[in-house]
């Protein structure tokens, strides 16, 4: 955060140059986080005018609105925002404050919920906990909000994984768009794919890009939060979120954090969730025939070894893909997408891949945006833009030691070494005895 000094610097800056927008967007964000609302609420309008339609902007209002406890104001500003299918996550955070604040606590749980399934990292317990859960009644359920949203991202947008990418082509893509000769070969298209990896390697991005890349609707869940705060009401929202996939096929359903379902199943203290599993799995096999034609059901986990076999069988998650970290040229192939719309020096993006051995691409995308911090900070002392180099780059990544990718290996050592008689874990194994990746540094 700001002090006060960088903020009038900031504020100085503003008022010599009052059309660059990412300047006042960048004031109007630090009046919010240093708690100068009415100010904020000024920046952002000030900015509203440069860029009518930029949501982070209308978002910047409508926070600003909330805490000011103007909630009236803060939904007509969150409107187009919401009216837009896969909108923003943040945006319906702030919709259920200022539903709340309205006392509507049913639409605010809804909302909440769905901003929640979408972006974990949102959750919030003071919050959750003014939403009491609805009883259950007697009347039909209520339908979640249709949160199916228009992947913009294709298999061009993935870096690398060209092995993953040519087993969901398979699976996935090609029964749609040659059915013919699937048919000819007896097979049926659907049934799903668990993607597995250490965290940040791709899935939830290689998800969405087959959506994109099959022009199907794409709606993501994330399982932990379907457990945890849909208590009493879990089943009626899976069957919904199947019910809205359907409704939208050819849809990609994709499941985060499957795992969280698969390693409760053995606790059976836990009636409700085995019950759920049950149903999780009767919705996966399709409740009537064909009942999930044109949904392709796509999982992601950390830790695929809490999986039970129940979920591996024919017709459900009956194929595992390894995403695995990414090596130096797909490393370089990442950081080319992630900078492609800042504006850059002359790039040489193998010498930060070489750099970033262990690196997954959040870490990337990591390195990128404090990267773009910098630059934006050193941009509004000189009072001109300044291109990202590569050096800017070097610099946070040689500051950086991701750590995720080697504590994930060893774990998964640990859980695999001896239990690959099925074969089930092939594609992991070169990176367990240490034949792929780098022994040395990981
Ligand atoms: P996971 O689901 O495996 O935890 P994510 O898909 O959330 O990981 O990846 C985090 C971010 O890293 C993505 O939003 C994307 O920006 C970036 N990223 C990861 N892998 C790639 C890739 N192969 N190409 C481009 N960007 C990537």
């Amino acid at each position: 955060m700001l002090d006060d000094a960088g903020l009038h610097a900031l504020r100085e800056a503003a008022r010599l140059s009052p059309d660059n927008l990412p300047l006042r967007r960048h004031l109007a964000e630090q009046l919010l986080t240093k708690g100068y609302l009415a100010e904020a609420e000024a920046e952002f309008r000030a900015a509203l005018v440069l860029s009518p339609q930029d949501p982070d902007v209308i978002a910047g209002l409508a926070e600003a609105f909330v805490r000011q406890s103007a909630y009236g104001p803060a939904l007509s500003a969150l409107e187009p925002l919401l009216a837009a299918p896969g909108h923003a996550p943040r945006a319906g955070l702030l919709a259920a404050r200022a539903l709340l604040g309205e006392g509507d606590v049913a639409g605010a749980a809804r909302r909440y919920h769905d901003a929640v399934s979408r972006d974990p990292s949102l959750a919030d317990p003071d919050l959750a906990a003014r939403l009491t859960p609805q009883p259950a009644t007697p009347h039909a359920p209520e339908t979640p909000p249709d949160n199916a949203e228009r992947s913009g991202v294709t298999f061009a947008d993935v870096a690398g994984m060209e092995a993953v990418k040519e087993a969901l082509r398979v699976k996935l893509l090609l029964p749609v768009q040659q059915p013919e000769l699937f048919a000819a070969f007896g097979k049926r298209a659907g049934g799903g794919v668990l993607l597995y990896g250490p965290p940040g390697a791709g899935k939830t991005h290689l998800a969405r890009a087959a959506a994109g890349e099959l022009g199907a609707a794409f709606i993501s869940v994330g399982l932990a939060d379907i457990l945890d705060m849909y208590i009493g009401s879990s089943e009626r929202n899976l069957r919904a979120t199947f019910e809205m996939a359907r409704r939208n096929r050819p849809c990609v359903l994709f499941f985060d954090e499957v795992d969280a379902l698969a390693a409760r199943r053995s606790d059976m203290r836990q009636a409700h969730t085995r019950q759920l599993v049950n149903q999780f799995l009767a919705e996966l096999d399709g409740v009537e025939e064909n009942a999930n034609e044109g949904v392709l059901v796509l999982a992601a986990t950390n830790a695929p070894w809490y999986i039970d076999v129940a979920f591996r069988r024919p017709g459900r998650f009956d194929q595992m893909v390894f995403v695995p970290p990414p090596d130096a040229s797909a490393r370089a192939a990442i950081l080319r997408i992630l900078c492609r719309d800042k504006p850059l020096a002359e790039m040489d993006y193998d010498a930060v891949a070489k750099v970033t051995d262990g690196f997954v691409g959040a870490d990337l995308k990591g390195v990128v945006d404090r990267a773009v911090e910098t630059k934006l900070r050193q941009s509004i002392s000189a009072g001109r833009p300044l291109p990202l180099t590569t050096h800017d780059l070097l610099a946070v990544a040689q500051g950086t030691k991701p750590t995720a990718v080697k504590e994930w290996l060893g774990t998964a050592r640990n859980y695999v070494l001896h239990a690959n008689d099925s074969g089930a874990w092939d594609e992991l194994m070169p990176w367990i005895d240490g034949k792929k990746g780098s022994r040395g540094r990981w």
